[in-house]
């Protein structure tokens, strides 16, 4: 045991160590929050205070839950390690899931529900407008979406939404619509996951008190990020706190709070410390992650943000190296340099996999890994290309859901006429129509058609249950295989020149259930199952989406969006394309608490760095068609020049003294073409700061900043939804009115 503490600072051991309470360890970047949180499970297990299946552990990823139990298994005792499985250790939509399905019956649920990721919920919901024959211009989907998942995560079902206008009322109406359709197909998108587990929780009270009993110990990493739903999801656990619930523990760092636009709530910081009367705050100021210049950097940036509660970090180690900096021509130069410098950190000795490449939106690492592609070097997209939503895979899934669940209309649709059968528009039509009159699934629907649209459909029937039949008794990646065969999407890739990849993703496909069954261990119950266990995998892909590919086998540079980076840590870090407008996002700009968030994503990725750290930007970039020259971002003013090293010389067109500016089309050759600096002038062609104007694409605007005069002139319009632009006046044609 003495082992288990051997290596923790006072504060840490404290934390460690608490009697059962209710506590809160409030502490930034590398301070060990989550070392704390792994070790105190194990002490409460080795020292007896309660048995693995006592303790509820929520974390951020399931990475972050695979290696937190990898960890435990080490530092438990032989005898107990084996029993790490047993603790319930997810993150909140994975324990929900397991609640769910434990408790099907109880949730009004069949126990193969599905679960639609949020690609398939905005296609379940296009297809619900189109059924309801609602004009998507007026209700657009993205739109609706997000209005359905906000209600959700706030805990309310339509009846319980504040109505004030017609159009709220209309989209309540289709809200309703949603949750019937979602309950008729017996699928369930990911914020239902949470509520529907909170309101069986809520409303069955032998069940509640049932967990309230087993769970002793509740321990939540990353609590800056939970929404509110959550954090009543684990109230009514803890029994609110009163006798009889389990002990909260919970780790968080507000100055890592950056899922605020999804709803997450610092405030659940505040009223945990009030509702749970916390009367004991840990902080945790010992960083021991990362060298004194990098973490002075973070301090320094993080510094600019009002809305803290405020703390510092400090480091024994030494200062380290100054931050390199880097000022690309474009993109593509940004990209060689990148890879030169992971070469050289290679050729001394660095392991690729402690290097990472951060971007802070995913449409930047195509020019990175085409780069580090040609060059040979091997590297992992971690949460960007996922495994799980690649279109072959979704394909593939689908089957094998109809296979599960016959009635989940979104599969249905996606693969009815993949590979091509004959099944025509018009066909899903008249199917539409009688799934409408019969009140059914578009799947229970076919038997009612007649002509041409009942033969096609009818045999599209036939194959799934054909397969159904046919993999009844089959072990999960055989059965897997077969639905490859069967369904024709193998024969469909092969006869594609450019299939061989997706063949391969394929194939990674069976790979991915043989290593599913392994790791739900040898439990002949389940495996006697094969049907219930392949709803097992399904809800595993949906929830895993994207995490898989990171971890596998061969060492590779790794790279990810600042997001997907938090709580992770590697010896050299790269930060890649430090512009405004994209880092800190175009989005945010506007607004304080846009702003703000965007900086505590900058701090979170320079917290990610060990050793060495790496920033970069680049004067002009091509990014989704369009090539933009932008000023590099405000953040790296932020941080104190005697910590930086810059490996070029800074060019003169450095923030606020020369042009910045989003430019449009890049098709125009005139506007591809690097413009020359130019002084800033009035000579706007009769336009105005504060003018109203009409753009032929971005709709209506306002006009906010003006630069340059001439051929060169141009001006930033805030177009609202449509966000801030800089357009060219020779080439965007802006009316005024
Ligand atoms: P983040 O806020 O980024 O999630 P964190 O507070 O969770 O960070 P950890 O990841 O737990 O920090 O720890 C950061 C690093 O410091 C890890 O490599 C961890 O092993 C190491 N560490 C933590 N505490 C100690 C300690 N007392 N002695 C040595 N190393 C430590
Ligand atoms: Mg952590």
């Amino acid at each position: 045991m003495s082992d288990l503490l051997a290596n923790l600072n006072p504060e840490q051991l404290l934390a460690v160590t608490l009697p059962p309470q209710h506590a809160l360890v409030l502490a930034g970047a590398g301070s060990g929050k989550t070392r704390v949180l792994t070790t105190r499970i194990a002490w409460l297990i080795q020292t007896g205070q309660v048995s693995p299946q006592g303790i509820l552990a929520v974390t951020f990823t399931n990475k972050a839950s695979r290696e937190m139990l990898a960890r435990l298994s080490t530092m438990l005792p032989a005898g107990l390690g084996h029993n790490a499985r047993s603790i319930w250790m997810g993150t909140f939509h994975g324990l929900c899931n397991r609640l769910l399905r434990t408790h099907h019956r109880e949730a009004g649920l069949p126990q193969l529900f599905q679960i639609l990721d949020s690609a398939d919920q905005l296609a379940a919901i296009k297809r619900m407008l189109k059924t309801l024959n609602v004009d998507d211009e007026k209700f657009p989907p993205r739109d609706l979406q997000h209005f359905i998942n906000a209600q959700k995560e706030a805990g309310h079902r339509p009846h319980a939404v504040d109505v004030w206008d017609d159009y709220t009322r209309r989209r309540v109406e289709l809200y309703t619509e949603y949750e019937a359709q979602c309950q008729r197909e017996s699928v369930v998108d990911f914020a239902e996951l949470l509520l529907r587990s909170y309101e069986l929780l809520e409303r069955n009270e032998p069940l509640r008190r049932h967990y309230q009993q087993r769970f002793r110990h509740i321990l939540v990493d990353e609590f800056q990020d939970t929404n509110r739903l959550q954090y009543r999801w684990l109230k009514l656990l803890a029994d609110e706190g009163r006798d009889g619930g389990a002990w909260l523990f919970c780790v968080g760092d507000d100055d890592q709070s950056i899922y605020r636009f999804r709803g997450a709530e610092v405030g659940n910081m505040r009223d945990f410390e009030r509702e749970f009367k916390v009367s004991n705050v840990i902080r945790l100021e010992q960083n021991y992650r990362s060298w004194g210049n990098i973490l002075d950097a973070a301090n320094a940036i993080i510094r600019h943000n009002t809305d803290r509660l405020g703390k510092s970090l400090w480091t024994e180690r030494g200062s380290g190296e100054p931050l390199r900096v880097f000022e690309a021509f474009n993109d593509g130069d940004e990209a060689r340099w990148v890879v030169e410098e992971i070469q050289s950190l290679v050729r001394d000795g660095m392991s690729r996999a402690d290097i990472a490449l951060l971007y802070r939106s995913n449409a930047q690492s195509r020019v990175l890994e085409h780069q580090l592609f040609s060059s040979g070097i091997p590297y992992r997209v971690y949460g960007g290309l996922r495994f799980f939503e690649r279109q072959e895979i979704k394909h593939a899934l689908a089957y094998l859901r109809l296979i599960a669940n016959p009635d989940d209309d979104t599969a249905f649709a996606r693969v009815v006429n993949f590979p091509t059968r004959g099944i025509g528009a018009r066909s899903l039509e008249v199917l539409q129509d009688a799934a409408r009159t019969w009140q059914g699934s578009l799947y229970a629907s076919v038997p009612h058609l007649a002509g041409k649209p009942g033969t096609v459909l009818g045999q599209f029937v036939r194959l799934i249950e054909d397969m159904r039949r046919d993999t009844r008794e089959l072990p999960l990646p055989e059965l897997v295989d077969h639905v490859l065969d069967a369904s024709g999407l193998r024969a469909h890739y092969k006869s594609d020149k450019e299939g061989q990849e997706r063949l391969e993703n394929l194939d990674e496909l069976i790979n991915a259930a043989a290593n599913f069954v392994a790791e739900m261990g040898a439990d002949g119950e389940a495996l006697a199952q094969p049907h219930a266990l392949l709803a097992d995998f399904l809800a595993h892909a949906s929830l895993e989406a994207g995490e898989h590919q990171a971890d596998a086998g061969t060492e590779a540079v790794q790279l990810m969006t600042v997001h997907s980076a938090k709580g992770l840590e590697f010896d050299a870090v790269f930060l890649t394309g430090l512009e405004e407008g994209l880092f800190p996002h175009e989005n945010s700009i506007l607004e304080r608490d846009g702003l703000e968030e965007e900086r505590r994503l900058m701090y979170v990725a320079v917290t990610r760095a060990r050793e060495r750290l790496y920033l970069s930007f680049a004067q002009s970039r091509m990014l989704h068609g369009q090539v933009r020259y932008n000023l590099r971002s405000r953040f790296l003013e932020e941080i104190p020049e005697g910590l930086t090293k810059w490996l070029s010389v800074p060019s003169a067109r450095g923030r606020g003294a020369g042009f910045g500016g989003y430019f449009e089309p890049s098709r125009s050759p005139r506007v591809a073409a690097a413009p020359s600096p130019a002084q800033p002038s009035r000579d706007l062609g009769g336009l105005r700061v504060g003018q109203q104007v009409k753009h032929a694409r971005f709709g209506q605007g306002v006009i906010v900043a003006a630069e340059g005069g001439g051929a060169d002139a141009r001006v930033q319009v805030n177009f609202g939804s449509a966000g801030l632009k800089w357009l060219l006046l020779a080439v965007a044609k802006l009316e005024a009115c």
